[in-house]
């Protein structure tokens, strides 16, 4: 797979599709994906979800707390990129319209203008990003998450330009020699010319662990199950609290819900 890539990168170059490089492509997109452990262990839903209580967040975590990035961030081995331009974001935090696009009115309260909410791959139902892929190097699983073949990745960035919430992104340069956190040598490093993003801690479900950032929450500020299912914490709090959704109105079907 790896000289399959290096070769469209020679062929086509990183942004050009041209007519020339469409075989290799269509080769690419036509490979099965991954298969999925069936580790005993592995948490099992029809559709994961997450809600964001931001409420919590605010009110009983530390001031300028960034335990769930830092938790994302080291098991996944982000590289820490100060350059806006090219950093890399698993979770982060955004200001009320930057999240909340077009949700906003001059009558909301002031200091929730100022405050960060935590943003994330929302693993869309309906994902444009999914579609707009040439090479299926992203692509649903069967419990609902967006997921990403970083092996398939052609550095087009498509999927970059169909996701309408900025929740990916590309790697201009080497991100290895930028990672300050230890190493986690159980998952991969990624190199120059590749798109990531958060993947709901696939990896972790599947040995029965919880989402790092779910995890690394102190006030239980992230809930984390089967939206399908109606027992589920989420399902519950879902019942019982207002909550909000990035651009619904966009017809994508977030996963991740906000509690403000
Ligand atoms: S938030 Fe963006 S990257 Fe994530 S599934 Fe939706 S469209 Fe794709
Ligand atoms: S679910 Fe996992 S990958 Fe996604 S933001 Fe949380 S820790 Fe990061």
């Amino acid at each position: 797979m790896e000289s399959n890539r290096r070769n469209f990168l020679k062929i086509g170059g990183v942004c050009a599709l041209g007519l020339g490089s469409l075989p290799i492509v269509k080769a690419l997109a036509q490979e099965k994906g991954p298969a999925f452990s069936s580790d005993p262990r592995r948490l099992v839903a029809k559709r994961w979800a997450m809600v964001v209580d931001m409420k919590k967040c605010w009110e009983m975590g530390k001031p300028g707390c960034k335990d769930c990035v830092l938790a994302c961030h080291t098991v996944h081995n982000v590289p820490d990129i100060k350059d806006e331009q090219e950093e890399i974001k698993w979770i982060w935090p955004e200001q009320f319209n930057h999240a909340f696009t077009g949700q906003e009115n001059e009558f909301i309260p002031a200091e929730m203008k100022e405050k960060p909410f935590l943003m994330l791959c929302n693993h869309c139902a309906n994902p444009p990003c999914v579609r707009v892929c040439p090479t299926k190097a992203t692509f649903k699983s069967p419990d609902g998450i967006t997921m990403m073949d970083f092996h398939r990745c052609i550095g087009c960035r498509y999927c970059m330009a169909g996701c309408p919430y900025g929740a990916r992104s590309f790697n201009w340069q080497d991100p290895r020699p930028h990672i300050q956190t230890e190493l986690n040598m159980s998952f991969p490093t990624r190199e120059r010319g590749v798109v990531e993003k958060c993947n709901f801690c696939t990896e972790r479900l599947e040995v029965g662990l919880l989402p790092a950032c779910v995890e690394a929450c102190k006030v239980g500020g992230l809930i984390f199950g089967d939206v399908e299912d109606p027992n589920s914490n989420v399902r519950k709090v879902l019942a019982e609290r207002f909550t909000m959704r990035r651009k619904p109105e966009l017809g994508t079907q977030p996963n991740v819900y906000y509690i403000v």
